[in-house]
Order: C-alpha cells, then structure tokens, then sequence
C-alpha cells in the first residue's frame, strides 16, 4: 500500500464533524477500524486486513453544503456536529476538488443574483442547499439546486452564467424540498440542463445515476468491493442470485455475466428506474429488478417456494430484519455475502442468521470512508 501525507490539515476539523483529518495517521485510522470490526464479528469468523486507499483524499464523488447566513452574508457549507450552526467550507481534503469549486462558483451566484437563503426557522426563502455528483471514470458532473419552492427567479441567466463559469457540468437539477424536514432531497426533480442524471463507470459497466439514488460515494472503493463481492459469491455460471438492497443494481450487474440469472430488490422507485436503465444500457438480459421491501420481496418468495443460489445484501445502517434472515433460510442460498456499513447491526444480523443455520466463513473491511469513523464490512457466509 502507498499512502499518506500524515500531516495534511484541515482548518474546519474541529467544528465540521465530518472527518478526522489530522488526528491519526491513515496507516493507524486503518488499524483501528480493524479492530473495529474485530470487537463486533471476530466471535463468528477471522477479520482481515482492512484494504485502504493508496491515495485517500478528495474521493468522495458526491458533495453536499447547505446555504446560509453568517453576518448577512450567504455562506454554503456543512452543519456543526450537533447543532444547525452552519460552518462554511471552502476546501474539503476528502470531497472531490471539482465539486468543492463548483459550489463556492454558486455561492457566489446566489449573491450577485440575489437569490434569497432559505431560512429554517421562518420557511422563507428560497435556496436550500446544493449536492454535487460526479462520475469518476467519465468525469460527468450533476449540479442538483434544492429549493424551497418551484419557482427560481433568473434561472435561465443563473444557468448560463454557471455553465458559463463551469463547462465541465453535464447536467443541473432543480430538487424541490417544501418540507420543513432534515432530509436534504424533496421528492420533485425539474432538469433545468442536460439529462438529470450522470453516468459512471464501475467494473467495466456503465451506471447511470438519478439525483436521489444510492450510488457508493467512493468509486475507486466501490470497485475494490465489487470484486471482493465476485470472489465470495463463488460464481460459476449456473447460479441464481439475488441482490436485496440492490440500489442502481450495480452489484448485481457485476455478477450477471458469471450468473444465470440474477433479481435485484430495491425499495426506491428512482434508484429501480436506473437499474432498469442500466440493465439495457449493458445488455444483460438475464437480470431484472423488482421495487419492493427486501423483506417483504424475500418473504413472498419463501411462501412461493422459490429458491437462489447466493444472496447478497447490502443493507442501510440499521441492517437487516429478522424476517428477511428467515426467509432467505427458507430459499436456502448456498452462500451468503453481506456488505455491511455498520458492524453493529451487522454483528446483530450474523447472530439471526447462526440462528437459522449459516456461519460466516470470514469478514474483510474495505475503507470507502477514509479519515471518518465509517467502517464498510463484507462478510461471506455458507449454510451449515
Ligand atoms: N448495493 C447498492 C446499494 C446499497 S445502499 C450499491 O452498492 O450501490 C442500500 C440500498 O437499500 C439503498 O439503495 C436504499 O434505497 C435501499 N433500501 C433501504 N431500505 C430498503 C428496504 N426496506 N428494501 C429494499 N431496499 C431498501
């Protein structure tokens, strides 16, 4: 492994949050989440050596700020640990460098334009907050402006002038969010330029991805994952897989070639529309992909006596339920991989599914999240 200029510093690490830049070496930050890892699973199987970055800043392909107000002034940046103060950030050692630009170019724009800050405790105002996405690999860049309302006085000027400043952008989106909520996306999309969704490329497959869809926001990671992912499942051809949790359906398709037939579950009704869309735009024909709860999905499945050959889950941080565990006993998988970005749920889970006859054969981190305190797990597991 390469790695680290140890003494890289971030003025905004104390307040922001976000990271922990500066307090540790990576070498040790590796070490640790090791550990991590151990303390919650290494009672059900062997831990291996996380798998690092050779070069782990500025990876994360997807870039949120929320605007505000300091001293009347419009500042975007991220909220304090805690609280709703707003801590403006200029440079970021672990956001893409790109998208950093692009919104101190739209902080400026809202204030030679005029537009108003969206203020929580009033619900006046219009901009909410900006999310930058960017395809690694084809360099693709969506701009998604979250506003408070329909309307956006000067828009067709302010896009010009963005495009103008930033001709690398591909595409820009209006998201609109009337809700007085924490959730950054509202549910309506308005493309204003372009396509209103980029496209990456991951294992030699190409992605494309909608402004609220799950997409692994560090790509050069996800690949690392990805076949470690391949490798577990043990793939010859013959197998029928299940990808639950599937979002865009990148996993999934990455198996396909090695697989007779996969099914991906995904409750997202956006996220489903691109895995669709990608399943064409990579002409598998032996994949499909349903919207539905994992649980309830794999459920139905039971009671119909279907069977796979190897499920993998990736599951949000609250993890699995204990319903899908026994369903997927009932489908009786000869293998299991779980990817897991929260080894306490995950250490939950493997205890549900010891239960219902399956042993974790070994469990590897892969840092998707380097200079944070997230830790990515993936975990094979075999019916006993
Ligand atoms: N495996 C994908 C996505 C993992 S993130 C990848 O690597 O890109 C977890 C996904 O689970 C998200 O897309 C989220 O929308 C989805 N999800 C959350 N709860 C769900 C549920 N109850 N049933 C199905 N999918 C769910």
């Amino acid at each position: 492994m390469g790695i680290t200029e140890a003494n890289k510093s971030c003025p905004y690490v104390k307040k922001c949050g976000a990271c922990h830049i500066g307090d540790r070496t990576y070498e040790e930050e590796l070490a640790e989440k090791k550990r991590q890892i151990e303390r919650y699973i290494k009672k059900y199987c062997p831990v291996k050596d996380m798998a690092g970055m050779y070069y782990p800043y500025h990876y994360r392909n997807k870039v949120h700020a929320v605007f505000g107000r300091i001293k009347n002034e419009v500042v975007a940046g991220t909220y304090e640990e805690g609280t709703h103060n707003i801590i403006p950030i200029k440079d970021c050692l672990i956001e893409d460098a790109q998208a950093s630009a692009i919104i101190k170019t739209v902080t400026e724009l809202i204030k030679s334009f005029k537009i108003w800050i969206y203020n929580e405790d009033t619900g006046r105002g219009l901009m909410r907050h900006i999310l930058v996405r960017k395809g690694m690999s084809t360099k693709q860049i969506m701009v998604v402006l979250v506003t408070a309302g329909a309307e956006f006085p000067h828009k067709n000027n302010f896009i010009a002038k963005l495009r103008e400043l930033h001709p690398e952008i591909t595409t820009i989106v209006q998201n609109i969010n009337d809700e007085n909520t924490t959730m950054v996306l509202g549910e309506r999309d308005k493309p204003l330029y372009g396509t209103g969704y980029i496209e990456d490329v991951l294992c030699g497959l190409r992605f494309r991805i909608s402004p609220s869809s799950f997409y692994q926001v560090n790509s050069v990671q996800a690949q690392v994952l990805y076949k470690k992912a391949v490798q577990k499942a043990a793939l010859t051809g013959e197998e029928t897989v299940i990808d639950a949790y599937c979002g865009i359906g990148t996993i999934g398709m990455v198996m396909a070639a090695k697989a007779r037939r996969v099914i991906g579950i995904e409750l997202n009704q956006h996220a489903v529309r691109d895995a669709n869309a990608n399943a064409k735009r990579n002409n598998l024909s032996n994949i499909q992909f349903v919207a539905a709860d994992a649980t309830e999905y794999m459920t139905r499945m039971s009671e119909n006596a279907e069977r796979a050959d190897v499920v993998v889950l990736d599951p949000p941080r609250s993890g699995s339920t204990p319903e899908f565990v026994k369903a997927v006993a009932a489908i009786a998988p000869k293998r299991i991989v779980y990817i897991s970005c929260n080894p306490e749920t995950l250490e939950r889970d493997l205890e549900w599914f010891r239960k219902a006859g399956y042993r974790a054969a070994e469990a590897e981190g892969v840092d998707m999240f380097a200079f944070t305190n997230h830790v990515e797990v993936i975990c094979s597991l075999y019916r006993a």
